[in-house]
């Protein structure tokens, strides 16, 4: 770490995006480490967290928001911490930077395409955000305009144009959001290029991403993350295993090759379509998926007397809720595998396995967010009587 080059980020006070911007990259990993054997110490070892040799533009996916600034210039970055000002932002050090540039091509030609960027307050112009995901292993790339209004003057046009800057473009699709609520993307998808999503591989398998489905921020961290949640699931090839909150059917995927059956369980809809289509282009025929609120899932199972032998967790920040996790101390399973975003809620939820018969047998903070307070964790809990 000594030879790191450091980079100072000219955006990081007005941005509010990375806490631990201006903070060496070891003390982030000791602060992170600090944070989690605080929340998390009472219920066991905490391992040292895995942290990235380069901890710099390692998001595959950039989000940009349009706007003009007081003099009526065309800017782009991110909203102002709690507020819908938009803080112009040309580049940024955790990010993708082939996105990034594409993003800038973006902004350059909206002049001379007419585009008009969206005004929240008034409800005049058209573009809203633009969203770039890179699949950083496949090198495809997705750019995703969001628009107030499916009518974009010469779109093929500017299609072409976008093309001909970036011929690594592999989809341009169009999302329609004309709604006025703080979720970047609308429910319509209009493919202007390409297949209208990417794919990128982890841990040997391949997955198919939508425009509206989730994927780790952060690929080369997630296969390490993956490998530790499989690792603590101990699978011999026998075991019934759901994958709760599973996405695009990742860890899915990537356990069913060790695992007698595996069920996905995922709320978004564009998600399990994904997860679907993902199973039978890896020939995982030991696999399917339900859409459907996990914790709705997991009480009928517990009601209709069915039976898991390992349960992998990933929910959001919020963490799991009651509905969850009572059904899943009733149904019972050898081993809970539980990835976290969200040190906070995980203590939360361990609180209640604890007290309801499971002990915490392992945790790993993964680094997956450099310069940025969050921490990932993976956590092994069993029955205490086993
Ligand atoms: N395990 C996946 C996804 C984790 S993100 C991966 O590693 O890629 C959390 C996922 O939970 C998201 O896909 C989100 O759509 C889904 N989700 C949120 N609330 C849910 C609920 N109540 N029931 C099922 N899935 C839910």
């Amino acid at each position: 770490m000594s030879e790191e080059k450091v980079l100072s980020c000219a955006y990081a006070k007005k941005c509010g995006g990375c806490r631990y911007q201006g903070v060496p990259y070891e003390k982030q990993l000791v602060k992170k480490q600090k944070q989690v054997q605080e929340l998390l110490g009472k219920y066991g070892k905490v391992q040292k967290i895995i942290g990235m040799k380069n901890p710099y533009f390692y998001r595959n996916k950039v989000h940009a928001v349009f706007d003009r600034d007081r003099k009526g210039n065309i800017i782009s970055g991110i909203y102002e911490p709690r507020s819908h000002r938009v803080v112009s932002i040309d580049q940024c050090l955790i990010e993708d930077e082939k996105s990034q540039e594409i993003i800038r091509t973006i902004r350059g030609m909206l002049k001379s395409f007419k585009i008009k960027t969206y005004d929240e307050d008034t409800g005049y112009g058209l573009l809203r955000h633009v969203l770039v995901r890179r699949g950083f292993t496949s090198k495809e790339i997705m750019v995703v305009l969001v628009t107030v209004s499916p009518v974009f003057p010469s779109k093929n046009n500017f299609v072409k144009a976008l093309k001909k800057a970036h011929p690594e473009i592999t989809t341009i699709v169009l999302n329609v959001n004309d709604r006025n609520t703080s979720m970047v993307l609308g429910d319509r998808d209009i493919v202007l290029y390409g297949k209208g999503y990417i794919k990128d591989s982890l841990c040997g398998c391949t997955f198919r991403i939508s425009p509206r489905s989730f994927y780790q921020v952060n690929p080369k961290q997630t296969e390490i993350l993956y490998e530790k949640a499989v690792e603590y699931a101990d699978l011999t090839g026998k075991e019934s295993v759901i994958d709760a909150y599973c996405g695009i059917g990742t860890i899915s995927l990537i356990a069913a090759k060790k695992a007698g059956r595996v069920t996905g369980v995922e709320l978004n809809k564009d998600a399990v379509k994904d997860a679907r289509i993902n199973a039978r282009e890896n020939k995982s025929s030991n696999v399917r998926f339900c859409e459907g609120d996990a914790g709705e899932y997991m009480e009928a199972m517990a009601a209709t007397g069915q039976t898991a032998q390992v349960v992998f967790m990933d929910p959001p920040r919020a963490g799991s809720d009651q509905k969850f996790l009572s059904s899943l101390v009733k149904l019972n399973p050898d081993r809970v595998v539980y990835i976290s975003c969200n040190p906070e809620t995980l203590a939360r939820d361990l609180g209640y396995l604890t007290r309801k018969g499971y002990a915490v047998r392992k945790i790993q903070p993964v680094e997956m967010f450099c310069f940025t307070e969050h921490v990932e964790c993976a956590v092994l809990l069993s029955r205490k009587d086993k």
